[in-house]
């Protein structure tokens, strides 16, 4: 018998749709191309799932339409997650600004899933390659390698394009097209940003070098947190938020020191410790080789003394608004998330259904919405997979 619902992709927002209208009475296949569902929430975390932020607003994702999802992000909240977690007892933790984390692995929140859909009599089909998708009369026929299934409503659930090698396609960008709907440019986010040339030269073996907290800068956002130097280029979670709202060739500012007057501090160490070396001095503050570096690509490695009050007052702005030119990013090989897809204007805020095809939907990370960094991309997952879970 033909189930009422096909679910196109077993990922995070797909699981989660299909359990919500498991319970809802509706007859759900869930069709995965790939070996086994939810690999990239195995992969999450470093391995432990960072499944929420308890701090998640409608500001914290990027969209050609910054009020699009808050109305699913309203109706199915952190909270209401939370209590999912608990409900299988799951241990879990906050590591920092409201980022939750399972204790063990994020495993558990692949098996919570699976069991709420068994539970919910999901029929959940991997290895199932989708052949084709037309429309017939009300509702669609699909053409798979399990053989041609039909169903009333449709869901895509097939995710963004980053990470190939766990099964991410562009399966959902090429439908959504083929049924009458804008697609907006994607690129990678969340990713680090590659340097070239001279620009990598001056960096390259500092590759490994990590700075506890800076902050980065792109023309439109700023973000506090670690930077980690690359062998090409830089990275930690500063960079990966920032690299959302970064253009090719644009800069990237760094604030070494964000707690610090970085220019008075100078002016008072060279009173107190006028023989101090200022790579020295910025050792204290800064990891000691890119302290070294600092100096000598641009500072100079003189005793404090010998630095004029204006020279040091220039190093401390300097240190505040380091230019870094970043000149593209390891792309979707390595991207976290994929930015853009399938644009909002086509679809219903509230059920996620499509305005152009009845009983289409598009769900999670395949639509115009990008969370950042700290569980926000899977808020945004079981947020939409809930809203439409209740339409289907
Ligand atoms: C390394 C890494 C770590 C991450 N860590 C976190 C984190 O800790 N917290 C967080 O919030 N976010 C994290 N993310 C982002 C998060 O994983 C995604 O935003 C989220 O998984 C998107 O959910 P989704 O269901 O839309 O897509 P996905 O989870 O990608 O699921 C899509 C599913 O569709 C299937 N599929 C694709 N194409 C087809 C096709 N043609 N036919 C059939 N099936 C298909 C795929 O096999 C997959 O199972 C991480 C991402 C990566 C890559």
């Amino acid at each position: 018998m033909n189930p009422d619902v096909i679910v196109i992709g077993g990922g995070a927002a797909g699981l989660m749709c299909a359990l919500i209208a498991g319970q809802r009475g509706r007859r759900v296949t869930v069709l995965d191309h790939a070996n086994r569902v939810g690999k990239k929430i195995l992969m999450s975390g470093g391995g432990r799932c960072n499944f929420t932020n308890l701090g998640t607003t409608p500001d914290n994702y990027l969209s050609a339409n910054p009020h699009f999802a808050k109305s699913a992000l309203a109706r199915y909240t952190p909270h209401d997650f939370i209590a999912l977690v608990e409900k299988h007892g799951i241990a879990y933790h906050e590591k920092e600004r409201g980022q939750l984390f399972c204790d063990v692995s994020s495993k558990l929140i692949v098996r919570m899933l699976l069991d709420e859909c068994a539970q919910a009599g999901v029929d959940i089909r991997t290895s199932c390659t989708i052949e084709d998708v037309q429309r017939d009369g009300d509702g669609f026929a699909l053409r798979t390698t399990h053989g041609p299934m039909a169903c009333a409503s449709l869901v895509i659930a097939s995710g963004g394009l980053s990470i190939p090698s766990m099964g991410a396609s562009g399966f959902g960008y090429d439908l959504a097209r083929r049924f009458g709907h804008a697609v907006l440019p994607t690129r990678a986010g969340l990713v680090p940003l590659t340097l070239s040339g001279k620009h990598l030269d001056r960096y390259s073996d500092l590759s490994g070098v990590a700075v506890p907290e800076v902050e980065a800068r792109s023309a439109r956002k700023a973000f506090r947190a670690g930077l980690l130097f690359t062998h090409r280029g830089i990275s930690g979670p500063s960079i990966l938020q920032v690299s959302s709202y970064w253009q090719p060739g644009e800069t990237v500012h760094i604030d070494f020191l964000p707690d610090t007057d970085a220019s008075a501090w100078l002016g008072a160490q060279r009173e107190a410790h006028p023989d101090r070396e200022l790579k020295t001095l910025l050792s204290e503050a800064l990891p000691k080789r890119l302290a070294q570096r600092l100096c000598e690509l641009e500072f100079g490695q003189r005793p404090l003394r010998q630095y004029a009050v204006a020279a040091l007052d220039d190093i401390g702005r300097r240190l505040k608004a380091w230019p870094i030119v970043a000149s593209g990013s390891e792309g979707y090989r390595t991207a976290e998330v994929t930015l853009g897809g399938v644009d909002t204007d086509g679809l219903s805020s509230k059920t996620m259904a499509s305005r152009h095809v009845p009983g289409l939907y598009f769900i999670g990370e395949v639509v115009d919405v990008t969370g950042w960094l700290g569980g926000y991309n899977f808020q945004w997952a079981w947020a939409s997979g809930h809203a439409a879970g209740l339409a289907v």
